[in-house]
């Protein structure tokens, strides 16, 4: 027997570990068994050059939970330890400033574990004593027994252990308990053990007999040794792919493409990186690849390691090179990292560049689904942009896709506009759209489907790089939306605009954060008589203050759209007659004396221009406020007749609502009004 104190420099490392160490306390679990698996890999490399010559036999690691004794045992049967090695590695924490350091990085337990082979010793974190019984491999050794009772003072004695290999024995104390329920390491395997590549056993397999569960003399492996990334692609069908993504996310829909990767030079990296089917929400997508380091799983934030576009992929990352044990921004900095992603980009690109080459239709198929990835790296990453332009679709109203360079060819003749400006016609909603998509296909115009959750800045970089302007197809009238030449005059007199404009404005609809301005065009008598655009640019602005800060003036403004009143159709006419009929007599006194009023006003202002302040008597100032206020008077007088007259002339009222309805605006109450005075008005 032999008593010794474990040479750390401090005076007792334990309470430091245990105290520190709290935020990953369930990270011993992964350092123990990664010790014990390093320990088996390292027979079987010693049996393979012929160093080992005995039998190896089953080499499965064991993992035990004794609730009784309030342990948890680890064995496995690799390389064991001589008395000789158990006092070189147990008992030698060989690192001054101990405390100093753990206090600096108390919050990252990666970082102390890794760093300075503690990961052993992390089993204190949990335990108030650890027993390591082990035998080495080597001829004639004994066994051995190591016990720590989380004191710096250890005892070393022989040990009768017949068979070589390490036992671990974690008596955990008090405020650990949950660590000796079966769930819970049973979890905790899960997380981090899954794709070990020496078997691990969690107790035996059970079996359903007789009314309750009874253990076989099968072991529980929870492990699969050889998962898909660290096997050859060759050796690899389409179903092991799919079978992989099953077993790292259940559940989940199929996903769209694989990328294996298998770099050896200049970092070791391997991996299977999947583009899983994106339904809704981006951000719940994100941050799902795992990271291994030789097999053991070390986190689930890539963050810092694939591009940023990148963490809506699925998959499996494993490398020794990267710095695993170092905090986030180190890793940013860190060269390696850095070629790794820059290298992660390139190779999904040549993949993309690749599945769209070898079969364009299986690629086309997928494109919906899988724009979201390429859009979003195109818009972070200007790299990427670059690569993935030559397989960028877009796709039109009937469902047929194009790269940028197609389409270009393809509209370039019918939509150049007076100023050699190429105009994109594009929808958001085929349903909604519809009469404005049909409008301008009548035209010869194309139309895309631009209904993506990021197609609202994707347009912007598109309009950047290729010199187009996208317009979406409600945003003028058809015949504004790529003008050919100047607009057409609008033939009614300025009078009759501002008596129709007054009659159209007072009976749209009130809703709060929403304006309609009335306008005039003369676009003909084949197109509707009153119809909605949006102006292009407002509307944009306010949908990208939805999806990115910055842009809330936007958000805040209202929605305002443009009453467009065709004057040449028949029905607005008949409309202007009518009032002009109706209302000229009781318009015509207030018009009168609203001419002369303004005759006045514009006199007073004539007279009073270009001359400074202090030149103007008051009393010319006093006569041009009351000729002001009296024009505001009688044209107050002359709106109320004609917002009168408005009231009562169902036409006026039916116009509008039929503009709403074709943009699905007509809701409510005000639908069921439409739907009433239409059966009055058949
Ligand atoms: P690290 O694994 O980072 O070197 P540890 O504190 O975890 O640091 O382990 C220290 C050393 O103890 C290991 O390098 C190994 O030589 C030895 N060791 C630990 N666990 C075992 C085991 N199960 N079997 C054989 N040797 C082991």
């Amino acid at each position: 027997m032999q008593n010794g104190s474990i040479g750390v420099t401090t005076e007792n490392i334990f309470p430091i570990i245990k105290k520190f160490l709290y935020s990953d306390h369930e990270i011993f679990l992964r350092e123990i068994i990664s010790n014990a698996v390093d320990a088996t890999q390292k027979i079987k490399t010693l049996a393979s050059v012929g160093e080992f010559k005995g039998d190896l036999g089953d080499l499965t690691i064991q993992v035990k939970v004794d609730k009784d004794k309030g342990t948890i045992t680890v064995s496995d049967r690799g390389v064991g330890m001589t008395d000789d090695e158990m006092s070189r590695y147990l008992n030698q924490i060989a690192f001054s400033g101990a405390e100093e350091f753990v206090e600096k990085y108390k919050n990252e337990a990666n970082n102390i574990i890794g760093h300075f082979g503690l990961g052993f010793y992390s089993s204190f974190m949990v335990s108030n004593k650890v027993e390591v019984i082990s035998k080495s491999f080597k001829e004639d050794s004994k066994g051995v027994k190591w016990t720590c009772d989380g004191s710096p003072e250890f005892t070393m004695e022989d040990d009768s252990k017949s068979e070589r290999g390490t036992e671990i024995i974690m008596h955990i104390d008090d405020d650990n308990k949950e660590f000796l329920e079966e769930a819970k390491i049973s979890g905790l395997l899960k997380k981090y053990c899954s794709f070990l590549p020496i078997p691990i056993a969690f107790g035996k397999k059970k079996e359903w007999k007789d009314g309750k569960d009874v253990e076989t003399a099968d072991d529980n492996v929870i492990n699969n040794v050889s998962p898909a990334w660290t096997r050859k692609p060759a050796d690899l069908k389409e179903e092991d792919y799919k079978g992989f993504y099953q077993e790292l996310y259940p559940y989940t829909d199929e996903p769209l493409f694989h990328i294996h990767l298998n770099v050896d030079y200049p970092f070791t990296l391997t991996g299977i990186l999947y583009f899983p089917k994106i339904k809704s929400n981006v951000d719940l997508h994100k941050n799902k690849i795992q990271l291994y380091c030789n097999q053991v799983f070390v986190s689930d934030s890539v963050e810092g390691i694939v591009p940023e576009f990148m963490t809506l992929l699925h998959g499996v990352i494993d490398s020794p090179d990267i710095p695993l044990n170092v905090s986030r921004s180190y890793l940013q900095s860190d060269a390696n990292v850095k070629k790794i992603s820059s290298h992660i980009t390139k190779k999904v690109a040549d993949r993309l560049q690749e599945l769209f080459k070898e079969d364009r239709a299986q690629f086309e198929a997928k494109w919906d689904d899988l724009k979201i990835f390429v859009e979003y790296g195109e818009l972070t990453d200007e790299k990427f942009f670059e690569r993935a332009e030559k397989f960028t679709l877009l796709k039109n109203s009937e469902n047929s896709y194009f790269t940028l360079e197609e389409y270009k060819k393809l509209v370039e003749g019918n939509q150049t506009d007076k100023d050699k400006q190429l105009i994109y016609l594009y929808t958001t909603n085929l349903d909604q759209q519809y009469s404005y998509i049909d409008a301008a296909k009548e035209k010869g115009y194309d139309v895309l489907v631009m209904d993506g959750q990021l197609d609202v800045h994707f347009i912007g970089k598109i309009e950047e790089k290729e010199k187009v302007r996208f317009v979406r197809v409600d945003s003028d009238v058809v015949d504004n939306l790529i003008r050919k030449e100047d607009a057409a005059k609008v033939e009614w007199s300025a009078e009759q605009k501002t008596a129709l404009k007054t009659v159209f404005q007072s009976q749209t609809p009130k809703q709060e954060k929403v304006e309609f301005m009335v306008q005039f065009e003369a676009l003909g008598a084949n197109a509707n008589p009153v119809m909605l655009t949006q102006n292009e640019y407002m509307r944009r602005m306010k949908e990208m203050s939805a999806t990115q800060t910055g842009f809330n003036f936007y958000g805040e403004m209202p929605d305002s759209y443009n009453l467009v009143v065709n004057t040449n159709h028949p029905l607005t006419q008949r409309v202007l007659e009518d009032q002009e009929t109706a209302c000229n007599e009781k318009l015509a006194p207030v018009q009168t004396e609203l001419k002369m009023a303004e005759a006045k006003r514009d006199e007073l202002q004539n007279s009073q221009k270009g001359k400074k302040d202090e030149e103007i008597s008051l009393d010319e100032k006093e006569a041009l406020d009351a000729a002001k206020k009296q024009v505001e008077e009688l044209q107050a007088d002359r709106d109320a007749i004609l917002t009168s007259y408005a009231k009562e002339n169902k036409l006026v009222s039916q116009l509008i609502d039929l503009a709403l309805l074709s943009n699905n605006m007509l809701k409510g109450e005000a639908l069921s009004n439409f739907v009433k005075r239409s059966f009055q008005m058949i």
